[in-house]
């Protein structure tokens, strides 16, 4: 990416509008706040819009409450976007992760402003004009800290960025874990806690602080595991009733779908979950080693993601969604097996 270039776009712009996509997580959150914080220290009037509601676990970062719901406040949302200069879109790849209707307004205005797109997914539309992608980082909040330091918006790290960055980093790499955590991820982290990041405060805020219905939920997730051991496979479903019983809120599953890979020998793992009031069934991948749960996504479930880590939809019943899953794990058995 050329910073000059995307820097003197930022000097002549007063109003801007970052988005993140739906159903955010600790990196789009993070990321988002981070870059609107470092913009609105040289002077911009910046507003970050969220698809859909902050996950309550990511309430108490710092300008949480700042953010722009899109699906409770659609008509400021869209005057914000219609008074900016530019658009930075950040932590996803094509328009469509930005919700249907967000999707829509971003794809007329792509013409009409300069749009930024700061992510790590792969296979970025290349239609946007200003591109910071790199699929190799583990968190988009690691290309924020250096779109912020190579483009001069910010000096020095105050806490607040600090504490944002480290959010998305810490929650991305499954704390420090994933195989794309580098020798620089550590290095960045380093300089984030030396800024006034508290490293173990943030865990436990985000890690620490699950209700007693979500604990339970997890517990119910994990009894429900379904183990295909001949293909290295595992599943977990989570009907609409359990949830229920569980008093499901935004946030409840986060996380859940990694229980699948703890099992030894367990090389691709699937979350099913239907949620009260949406129409069609969300499922989660993760693979461990060669399996590409990307492709996966984007062949069989209308989704995509990251090689190891994707997400896709299914519009039908749960048992068709199982069904289709099983058949598509048959054919790619060997495949998963010798990854
Ligand atoms: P999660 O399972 O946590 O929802 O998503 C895992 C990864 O896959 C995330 O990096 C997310 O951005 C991506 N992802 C999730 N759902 C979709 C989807 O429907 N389409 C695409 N392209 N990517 C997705
Ligand atoms: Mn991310």
């Amino acid at each position: 990416m050329d910073f000059a270039k995307v820097r003197e776009l930022i000097d002549r712009s007063n109003n801007i509008v970052i988005i993140v996509h739906t159903r955010p997580d600790g990196d789009a959150i993070g990321s988002g706040l981070a870059l609107k914080k470092a913009l609105e220290k040289n002077g911009k009037n910046v507003t970050l819009i969220s698809p859909d509601p902050i996950p309550v676990f990511l309430e108490w970062l710092p300008g949480a409450e700042e953010i722009l719901v899109f699906s409770e406040n659609k008509a400021d949302a869209k005057a914000k976007l219609e008074e900016a200069d530019m658009i930075f879109i950040v932590d996803f790849n094509t328009f469509s992760r930005a919700g249907t209707l967000l999707g829509e307004i971003l794809e007329d205005y792509l013409s009409q402003k300069p749009v930024v797109m700061i992510d790590h997914h792969l296979q970025p539309d290349k239609r946007i004009p200003y591109i910071f992608s790199d699929p190799s980082k583990a968190s988009s909040a690691e290309l924020v800290y250096e779109f912020i330091t190579n483009t001069g918006l910010v000096e020095q790290l105050d806490p607040d960025i600090a504490t944002a960055i480290y959010t998305g980093i810490l929650t991305d790499t499954g704390s420090f874990r994933f195989d794309k955590t580098s020798g620089r991820t550590h290095r960045i982290v380093a300089e984030l806690i030396e800024a006034g990041a508290k490293n173990a405060d943030i865990y436990s805020k985000i890690f620490d602080t699950y209700t007693y219905d979500k604990l339970q939920l997890l517990g119910e997730a994990i009894r429900r595991m379904v183990v295909i051991p001949r293909c290295g496979v595992s599943y977990i479903i989570l009907d609409e009733d359990t949830l229920r019983k569980f008093n499901f809120k935004q946030g409840d599953t986060e996380g859940v779908v990694n229980y699948g890979l703890m099992l030894d020998g367990v090389k691709f793992t699937a979350l099913f979950t239907e949620k009260p009031g949406e129409d069609k069934i969300r499922i989660s991948f993760r693979s461990k080693g060669d399996f590409d749960v990307n492709r996966f996504a984007r062949k069989y479930f209308n989704g995509g993601g990251h090689k190891n880590a994707a997400g896709g939809n299914f519009e039908g019943s749960m048992a068709q969604a199982e069904k289709t899953f099983l058949s598509k794990v048959k054919k790619h058995c060997d495949e998963i097996k010798n990854s």
